[in-house]
């Protein structure tokens, strides 16, 4: 039987990745927390010496306005729906860019990430890319992930793995993303209420939350796949953030711990994944079940010789 793997990806994004849903201004704590938080994910990490891939947003590479508006391309994502560019929103906000560059640019935390034994920095797009979306073609995509490998080459770094914003997974870019040089891509759970494909809906929202805490779905242990050259590797279970509720902290641990166990003992890829500011509203606890996840994999290393991986 092959050994059983636990694969951990964090998007790292801070407030790229939810500029076109929610002002900054709004979560400027949340963020201060998020950056705060991830030299004490490294040190679990160290500690327990777990390995894993951080896709992060390009944009996060660079020192400071100036340096993102030069790196703009001659030609910018075509978005039906200009909400969702990066760039138009850059334009708009140079004030609030400039008043709050910490939320917006974090190269000392990339190079602390990649300086920490067994991390990885993969590519979560330069621009937090939506290939999924009307009006952005292939090209825009190109563009945008070169942009992305050019600045981590800087630091470097070489990108091979990606994640896809939004898990807006678009199979046609493959072979783009093979010839600049991806190896590895994550692809959602193959599951109706994780299908970005069909339109979002509140039954999906609601399965999706409710699956995190009671099997509503059964668990997800997928082989990786090779896809135009690319190794697909499905994620299997998104660590949500803390809950209002004490019993559905428990059952969520439970839940991950559970399915740790049947992949150790059964020897299947579990690929765990959240974003560092999903850790933002209440650190010290998120922080807390981190670390029993980690005990968890330790132990389950010991007696399954159960392993971890980066993508
Ligand atoms: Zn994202």
């Amino acid at each position: 039987m092959k050994q059983g793997k636990l694969i951990i990806s964090i998007d790292f994004e801070l407030h790229w990745g939810i500029f076109d849903k929610v002002p900054l201004t709004e979560c400027i704590t949340y963020f201060e927390n998020t950056r705060k938080v991830i030299p004490k994910i490294l040190k679990l990490f160290e500690k327990y010496q777990i390995k894993a891939t951080w896709a992060t947003v390009g944009m996060l590479f660079n020192e400071s306005l100036d340096e993102l508006l030069d790196s703009f391309p001659e030609k910018l994502p075509t978005y039906e729906n200009p909400k969702l560019s990066a760039y138009n929103y850059i334009l708009k906000n140079k004030d609030l860019i400039r008043k709050y560059p910490r939320f917006y640019f974090a190269p000392e935390l990339i190079k602390q990430i990649a300086d920490t034994p067994g991390q990885e920095i993969a590519s979560h797009t330069y621009s937090h890319f939506y290939c999924l979306e009307k009006g952005q073609t292939a090209d825009d995509f190109k563009t945008d992930l070169l942009l992305n490998i050019q600045k981590a080459k800087k630091f470097d770094l070489k990108i091979k793995s990606l994640v896809l914003p939004r898990n807006q997974l678009n199979t046609s870019y493959y072979p783009i993303a093979e010839e600049l040089g991806i190896e590895n891509i994550r692809t959602n759970p193959d599951i109706w209420f994780w299908n970005t494909k069909t339109p979002e809906s509140l039954q999906k929202r609601i399965a999706r939350t409710a699956d995190c805490y009671l099997p509503i779905h059964k668990s997800i242990y997928k082989d990786f796949k090779s896809n135009f050259g690319i190794i697909e590797k499905p994620a299997s279970r998104f660590m949500r953030p803390i809950s209002k509720y004490p019993l559905l902290e428990k059952l969520k641990i439970k839940r991950i711990k559970d399915e740790m166990l049947t992949a150790a003992k059964t020897g299947k890829n579990y690929h765990l994944w959240w974003h560092p500011h999903n850790f933002g509203n209440q650190p010290k606890q998120s922080l807390k079940e981190l670390e029993q996840i980690l005990i968890h994999y330790v132990n389950l290393n010991k007696i399954y010789g159960y392993e971890n991986m980066n993508f």
